[in-house]
């Protein structure tokens, strides 16, 4: 697959939605790109589990990672939609509160998106949320304007087909195996295709690469530490969906959710209208030990239907049905209390390597604003 090709600008190790902006974005400033994605298609992990919300940026401290890249990913990823005709909503979103003691949380939220420079926020009344959701109860909401959604399947194979007309090379069912820092360069080893069956071993070829990127996602942590940096442990976090059955859709117009887990482990089980037209509940958030564990010991609909019901006191256990579920890729462990941020640098022993690491939500948001800030770190490694 890899032909005579052995050397290259940058390897991208992993083919969800960050590896693909990533390498959209160093296409267009060097040759000699690949990107290696060990599942046989591209955006198989996170990149198409998950909302597919287009988040404002209200919720990350200020000046943080998160905050940063989300509020500008936000407006690139709304330009790149409507440039590239990728299906997305600009809808917005209520967050809502019920009762006086929430509605405090909500001025605390909406100070700290207008920090970080959300634009257009404002409370409003039971007025204002019955005329845009008539069967979501509340006592005030939070209206964000700048919140959408986007089809994250169509985002993932856009951005490959731009990267790949730019010239780099997309090669999924390419694992990689060992990771070897030399002076000038890293010794990317790839096992390529499934395991033969007659030896059990997959072919490997060894790309000589100046600079590799690592935005394996769940797995993060391994590729660190085939780099020699064990500073990093990616901790597992399910989160499961419902979806109510196609007659109750009707019941909610956009995106509703709730205020944000006080931990920071997640945002809520919230209610998202999808772009087809189908209402997501969910997701649920479990720590799990197994990075490949969809399914195993599913939450019942009775768990959806405790926590949305509040929200939505219309629907019942029947109008849920069991929907996919998606794994977080966190940083904080279970005991862990508070913001943990994304890690976006240069390896600091292994020179010619950044270290994208707990890319969980906005992840999806923040992909092109990701990619902006890893160009200018590959441009120190590849032109400094
Ligand atoms: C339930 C859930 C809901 C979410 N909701 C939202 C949301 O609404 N809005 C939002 O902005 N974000 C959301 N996110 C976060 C968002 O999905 C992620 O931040 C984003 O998808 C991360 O993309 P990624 O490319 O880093 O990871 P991934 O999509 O996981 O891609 C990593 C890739 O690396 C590959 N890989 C790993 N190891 C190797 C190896 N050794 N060799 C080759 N390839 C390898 C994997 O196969 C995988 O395809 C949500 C996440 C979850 C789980």
């Amino acid at each position: 697959m890899l032909g005579v090709v052995d050397r290259a600008n940058i390897v991208i190790i992993g083919g969800g939605v960050v590896g693909c902006a990533v390498a959209h974005a160093v296409a267009q400033r060097w040759s000699d790109v690949f990107l290696v994605e060990q599942m046989p298609r591209l955006g198989m992990g996170a990149s198409t589990r998950n909302s597919g919300v287009i988040h404002s940026g209200i919720y990350y401290p200020p000046g943080s990672l998160k905050a940063r890249m989300c509020v500008s990913g936000n407006r690139l990823l709304h330009e790149f939609c409507a440039a590239h005709n990728v299906p997305h909503r600009n809808c917005g979103k209520l967050v809502v509160a019920q009762g006086s003691g929430q509605e405090a949380v909500l001025e605390h939220l909406a100070e700290n998106g207008r920090a970080n420079g959300v634009e257009g926020l404002r409370l409003v009344d039971r007025a204002t949320i019955y005329a845009k959701e008539p069967h979501i109860v509340a006592s005030a909401a939070l209206e964000v304007p700048s919140t959408g959604i986007v089809s994250a399947e169509d985002l993932v194979k856009t951005l490959a087909r731009l990267a790949t007309d730019r010239g780099a090379n997309l090669l999924p069912r390419a694992r990689v195996v060992r990771l070897d820092p030399r002076t000038d360069s890293i010794a990317v080893t790839i096992a390529e295709g499934e395991a033969s069956q007659a030896t059990g071993a997959a072919a490997e070829e060894t790309i000589e690469a100046r600079c590799v990127i690592n935005c394996a996602g769940l797995y993060a942590d391994e590729i660190a530490a085939l780099l020699g940096n064990r500073s990093y442990r990616i901790y597992p976090v399910r989160g499961e969906y419902c979806e109510l059955v196609r007659a109750k859709s009707y019941l909610v117009n956009n995106l509703v959710y709730p205020l944000p887990h006080s931990d920071g482990l997640s945002l809520g089980v919230h209610l998202t209208r999808t772009l087809w037209g189908t209402v997501l509940v969910g997701p649920t958030a479990d720590y799990i030990s197994d990075k490949n564990d969809y399914e195993r010991n599913r939450l019942p609909v009775e768990e959806f239907l405790r926590r949305a019901k509040p929200m939505l006191p219309e629907i019942e256990a029947a109008d849920l049905q069991l929907a996919y579920s998606g794994i977080r890729a966190k940083l904080a462990p279970p005991e862990h209390v508070g913001f943990t941020d994304f890690v976006i640098a240069r390896d600091p022993v292994a020179e010619r390597a950044i270290q994208l690491v707990g890319i969980e939500s906005p992840g999806l948001t923040s992909c092109l604003a990701i990619a902006e800030r890893v160009v200018s770190l590959a441009a120190e490694i590849l032109e400094g």
